[in-house]
């Protein structure tokens, strides 16, 4: 039987081991895939697009799971009381095919965006980072502020949207946290000014420029999160011509990242090589930094196994008969038991003359 977690399965085992922990072992998990990055069979995800939005499909493998997710980005919805982001996946056994889990995934995109936002910050940001800017603040942003304080110990936030609704409600779910102070700024100039660590997590479907270059000071590291498809980016391009920037999967940040505005050979680094200590983080303090984040299938892919570990472990989901296990596997038609008789029994009888 596969496992399905629907979005109350998931809610229930998020608040059963609390959001920082989702996170912070939801981050494990991420980093272990990346360091065998070489095991998977990786492409850029496959994107069907119109005039509002996207819809796209993100496959992943290694040798023995299979992953896939499905997402979209409508920067309208939300006029529609629609999240712009919702999404669903599935778990699968390489030898067999055999679905293992399939699981909501819109509150887990939320928590697995953060938890690699943090994982690359960690390496990125400078060590005595405290105070973060938060440029958009929507759907994402509480997880993303959970997951810098829950692995980087920031501790005081200022937040900036261009619909005041969007940040009152940010302050209203996270303004009682203890060790977090927030604060909403009046412009993004005034949110950035001083903050160690920027994150840019607005949604728009065009060329937007959410940072220019004098709002950037040395050492900050920015956590580009919003700029994630063909024709949607968020820094101006001089930001990226004077920063390191670090990509998750090259050949698909050079179609969707913030990087999509730049010469085919721009440097920039994949994750991976700075996780496994291959290439440097950051190198310097007085350092730009920016993660160019257009979430890649492998974060998914890692999401799934530790939900459905997860889920396991608290026995929190239902089985369900997504596919046919039937006594004689080459017999599918026996399956239609019922209805083969009923359709016997409502056939004329050979040879009988239809009215
Ligand atoms: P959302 O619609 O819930 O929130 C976006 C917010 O951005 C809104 O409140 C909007 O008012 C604000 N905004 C738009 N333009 C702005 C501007 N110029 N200045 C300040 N604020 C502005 O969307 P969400 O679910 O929070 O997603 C945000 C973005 O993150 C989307 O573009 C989405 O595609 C992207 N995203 C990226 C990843 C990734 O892995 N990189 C994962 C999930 C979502």
């Amino acid at each position: 039987m596969t496992r399905y977690i629907d979005f109350n399965d998931m809610q229930k085992l998020v608040r059963r081991v609390g959001a920082d922990t989702f996170i912070t072992q939801l981050a494990g998990y991420i980093r272990a895939d990346y360091l065998r990055w070489s095991e998977f069979e990786k492409s850029a995800r496959v994107a069907n697009h119109n005039d509002v939005g996207v819809i796209e499909l993100m496959p992943i493998s290694d040798r023995s799971l299979y992953a896939f997710k499905y997402v979209n980005g409508h920067p309208q919805n939300t006029l529609f009381k629609l999240p712009t982001v919702m999404a669903f996946g599935v778990l699968a056994d390489m030898a067999t095919g055999y679905p293992q889990l399939l699981s909501e995934l819109t509150l887990v995109t939320a928590l697995r965006t953060a938890a690699t936002s943090a994982l690359v910050a960690r390496e990125l940001a400078r060590p005595d980072a405290r105070c973060m800017a938060v440029i958009g603040n929507g759907a994402q942003s509480e997880f993303q502020i959970l997951a810098f304080k829950a692995m980087l110990g920031i501790d005081r936030v200022r937040i900036y949207d261009t619909d005041r609704a969007a940040s009152e409600k940010l302050l209203r779910n996270l303004g009682r946290i203890d060790g977090l102070e927030i604060s909403i700024a009046a412009s993004a100039r005034a949110a950035v000014s001083g903050a160690d660590i920027v994150t840019t997590i607005t949604a728009d479907k065009h060329y937007a420029t959410i940072l220019t270059p004098d709002m950037v000071e040395p050492g900050m590291h920015i956590n580009a999160v919003g700029g994630d498809c063909p024709g949607k980016t968020e820094l101006h391009a001089d930001i990226l011509r004077g920063a390191r920037v670090i990509v998750e999967f090259e050949e698909q940040t050079r179609i969707e990242g913030d990087i999509q505005q730049m010469p085919a050979d721009f440097p920039v680094t994949e994750l991976w090589r700075v996780l496994a200590g291959e290439q440097p983080g950051r190198e310097h303090a007085g350092q730009v930094t920016v993660f160019d984040s257009v979430g890649f299938a492998l974060e998914d892919f890692s999401a799934l196994r530790y939900v459905h570990d997860l889920a396991a472990a608290h026995d929190i989901g239902s089985a369900t008969e997504l596919v046919p296990t039937p006594a004689d596997p080459k017999d599918l038609f026996a399956c239609l038991g019922e209805a083969r008789r009923g359709a016997a029994e409502s056939a004329p009888a050979p040879g009988a003359v239809l009215a």
